[in-house]
C-alpha cells in the first residue's frame, strides 16, 4: 500500500483536527446544512491540492462532480490569490483553473457513469505533472434524494448509492486521491438518513476509511466543523472562517 498523503485545509485548527490534514486513501464527507460550507471548503481543497507538498499541497489535479451547479470559478481564483498572499508567490489563477476538471451530473445515473471517465482521467494523468489527487463530489446525495421519493424506493437508493461510494473507494486506492463528499442535511434527522450522526449508506465495503464532518454556522463568518466518526481519530471540533480570500483560521 501507498502511504496515506495529507491534504492541508489551510486553516490550523482544523489541520491539527484530522493530525495534519484530510486523509489520502479514504472518504471524507462534509455534511450540513444550507450555507454551513461545504462548498466553500471543496472549492478552498480544490486550490490547496495544487500546492506543492512543503505547503500542505499533494501537488494534484481535481476532479470537480457537480451535480447542483455550484462550481463557482471566480470564488477558485479569489482562493488563489488569498493562496498568493499567504505564501508570497504568484500563483496564475488560470492555471490553478486549468487542473480542475469540472463535470456536470445531470441525474443519479449520470453522477455514476461519470465515474468511469474520472478513472480514465485519473489514469490518464499519471503521466501529467500533476496527477488527479483530488475527487469532488458536490453534492454526493441531491440527485439521489430528488429521484427516489416514498419508502418503496429507500432499497434502490441504497444500493445504488453503495455502489457509487463504492466507486469512490476505489478511486482514492488506486490513485492515492483524497475523496471529499457533501451531503446537505436538515437540522432534524429525515427520513432516509435518519440519525444524521449514523454513517450514509451504512459501512462501506472494504478497508478504506470514511470521516465524516458535520458542519455548522457560528458568529459571522465562522463555521464549526465537528469530526464526527473517524475510523483512528478521536471526535473532535474546530473552528473556521470562510473570508472573501478563502478559509483561514
Ligand atoms: P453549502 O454548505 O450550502 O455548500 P456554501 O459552502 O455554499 O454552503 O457556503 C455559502 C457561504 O459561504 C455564504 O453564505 C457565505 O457566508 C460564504 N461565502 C461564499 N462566497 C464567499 C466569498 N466570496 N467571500 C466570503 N464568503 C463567502
Ligand atoms: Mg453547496
Amino acid at each position: 500500500r501507498k502511504q496515506v498523503g495529507k491534504l492541508s485545509t489551510g486553516c490550523s485548527e482544523f489541520d491539527e483536527m484530522m493530525e495534519g490534514g484530510i486523509d489520502t486513501q479514504s472518504i471524507t464527507e462534509l455534511y450540513g446544512e444550507f450555507g454551513s460550507g461545504k462548498t466553500q471548503i471543496a472549492h478552498q481543497l480544490a486550490v490547496n491540492v495544487q500546492l506543492p507538498n512543503e505547503q500542505g499541497g499533494l501537488n494534484g489535479s481535481v476532479i470537480f462532480i457537480d451535480t447542483e451547479n455550484t462550481f463557482r470559478p471566480e470564488r477558485i481564483k479569489q482562493m488563489v490569490q488569498g493562496a498568493s498572499e499567504h505564501h508570497n508567490i504568484d500563483y496564475d489563477p488560470e492555471e490553478f483553473l486549468k487542473n480542475i476538471h469540472v463535470a456536470r451530473a445531470y441525474n443519479s445515473n449520470h453522477q455514476i457513469l461519470l465515474m468511469d471517465s474520472a478513472m480514465e482521467l485519473a489514469e490518464e494523468s499519471k503521466n501529467w505533472e500533476q496527477p488527479v489527487r483530488l475527487l469532488i463530489v458536490d453534492s454526493l446525495t441531491a440527485h439521489f434524494r430528488a429521484e427516489y421519493i416514498g419508502r418503496g424506493t429507500l432499497a434502490d437508493r441504497q444500493q445504488k448509492l453503495n455502489k457509487h461510494l463504492h466507486a469512490l473507494q476505489r478511486f482514492s486506492d488506486l490513485y492515492n486521491a483524497v475523496i471529499i463528499v457533501t451531503n446537505q442535511v436538515m437540522s432534524k434527522p429525515d427520513a432516509f438518513f435518519g440519525d444524521p450522526t449514523k454513517p450514509i449508506g451504512g459501512h462501506i465495503i472494504g478497508h478504506t476509511a470514511t470521516f465524516r464532518m458535520y458542519l455548522r454556522k457560528s458568529k459571522g463568518d465562522k463555521r464549526i466543523v465537528r469530526l464526527v466518526d473517524s475510523p483512528n481519530l478521536p471526535d473532535g471540533e474546530s473552528i473556521i472562517s470562510v473570508t472573501p480570500l478563502g478559509l483561514t483560521n
